[in-house]
């Protein structure tokens, strides 16, 4: 779980560092939201694992977390769409 929400951290902190460069790529940026939502998604459910039942309840933020997360991997564009983005940017760099 720390090791993905560092890379998460590393990948946006590059999309970040390429826009205010002025020479971002739009897979960058789709890999670092891709990447992100989707570790959201993991480490989330992981965290509720942790706390077994404990997890479930009013008492611990994690299910809202949780919860809150799903909508992450929709909305600024959906997972299916960043797959598509990056994969279209390495066709172009192979002449497609
Ligand atoms: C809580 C919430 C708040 C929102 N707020 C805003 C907002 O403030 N402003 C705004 O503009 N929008 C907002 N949205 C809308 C959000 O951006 C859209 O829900 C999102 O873009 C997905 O579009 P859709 O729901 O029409 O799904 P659809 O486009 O119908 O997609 C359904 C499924 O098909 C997949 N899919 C669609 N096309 C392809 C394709 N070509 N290839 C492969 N898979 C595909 C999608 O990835 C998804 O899994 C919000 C949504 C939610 C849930």
């Amino acid at each position: 779980m720390s090791t993905r929400l560092a890379a998460a951290e590393l990948l946006t902190l590059r999309a970040a560092w390429s826009v205010d460069q002025g020479n971002h790529d739009d897979a960058e940026i789709a890999q670092a939201k891709l990447y992100a939502s989707e570790m959201l998604a993991f480490v989330t459910d992981e965290a509720i694992q942790v706390f077994g039942g404990m997890g479930l309840m009013d008492e611990l933020p994690l299910e809202r977390m949780w919860r809150d997360a799903r909508v992450e991997r929709i909305w600024d564009g959906t997972s299916e769409i960043q797959r598509h983005i990056i994969s279209r940017a390495m066709l172009r760099r192979h002449g497609g």
